[in-house]
């Protein structure tokens, strides 16, 4: 990975502006600047909440209640949390018509809010509750007014139709995800670990079906030596705004650098 930022993002801009076939990958990373904190790396909620004790779905049916303190607080953060200048880039670059669509394992809706249009959501949606033992469907903000845990007419407690860890993917969005991944020929991948299954297979399938692989994020990942073609070093709400404007206004006489393959 050889290259100064700027030679990074220049690089990674040309093969954006090149329009190929292009999806976004993105991760909790890509919130944080939006004040929700990721699971792995720094503090807030979850080292009151340990994922692995609250975000489990045996977790969740050992002891919903329990598990709704958490969720009643998440829920507050997102709900108070707008996009920043990372959601914002990328709705812009599919207005440009060089994002083809965004798969993101977040339930914040925060690609949504700032007008991405063709969004994925690998790990669902915290929009609608579900029950557990008849599968009825609700709006979340209705029946979470009515106290917590909510409930269903059957008196079940309702869960938000998100992805815990030890359940499937949904369907669709597993089968969407996975052709978009074959099909694309670059895939962007933003603020994640890369460590939660299947979500971290995209981007290795993508490669084996000949995507170039660009990655945003301030750390290394498990991808960055063995997947990542390009890693731009640093957070997603600097980077986005900056390959934008050099895809609208190249530099001219720079020097491309060298990718690692
Ligand atoms: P993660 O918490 O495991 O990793 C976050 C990654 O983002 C890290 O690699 C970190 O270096 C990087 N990062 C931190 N700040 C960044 C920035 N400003 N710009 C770019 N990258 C930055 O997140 P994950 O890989 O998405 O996996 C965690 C799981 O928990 C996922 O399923 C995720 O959906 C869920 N989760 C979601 C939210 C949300 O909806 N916003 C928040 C927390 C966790
Ligand atoms: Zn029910």
């Amino acid at each position: 990975m050889a290259g100064s930022r700027n030679d990074l993002q220049r690089a990674a801009a040309e093969v954006l502006a090149a329009g190929g076939k292009t999806v976004a990958l993105t991760g909790a990373g890509i919130s944080v600047e939006s004040g929700i904190p990721a699971f792995r790396g720094s503090q807030g909620m979850w080292e009151k909440f340990d994922p692995a004790e609250y975000a489990t779905i045996g977790a969740f049916l050992r002891n919903p209640e329990k598990v709704w303190e958490m969720l009643s607080e998440m829920m507050d953060v997102l709900l108070g949390a707008a996009p920043n200048a990372a959601h914002r880039g990328l709705a812009e670059l599919e207005r440009m018509g060089l994002l083809r669509s965004v798969i993101t394992q977040n339930v914040d809706g925060l690609h949504q809010a700032a007008g991405s249009r063709r969004v994925i959501e690998f790990h669902g949606s915290p929009e609608a509750l579900v029950c557990i033992a008849c599968w009825n469907r609700y709006p979340s903000a209705e029946k979470v007014r009515e106290g917590i845990p909510p409930r269903c007419g059957c008196g079940a407690i309702l869960k938000p139709d998100i992805v815990f860890f030890g359940e499937p993917i949904p369907w669709g969005a597993q089968e969407d995800a996975e052709a978009e991944a074959r099909s694309c020929s670059v895939l962007l991948v933003i603020g994640t670990s890369a460590q939660v299954a299947p979500a971290c297979e995209i981007p290795r399938q993508a490669k084996e079906h000949g995507a170039r692989v660009i990655e945003i994020n301030p750390e290394e990942t498990p991808l960055t030596r063995t997947v990542t073609d390009l890693h731009i070093q640093g957070g997603a709400s600097e980077i986005l705004p900056c390959l934008i404007q050099e895809i609208l206004s190249p530099h001219s006489g720079s020097q491309s650098p060298s990718e690692n393959h």
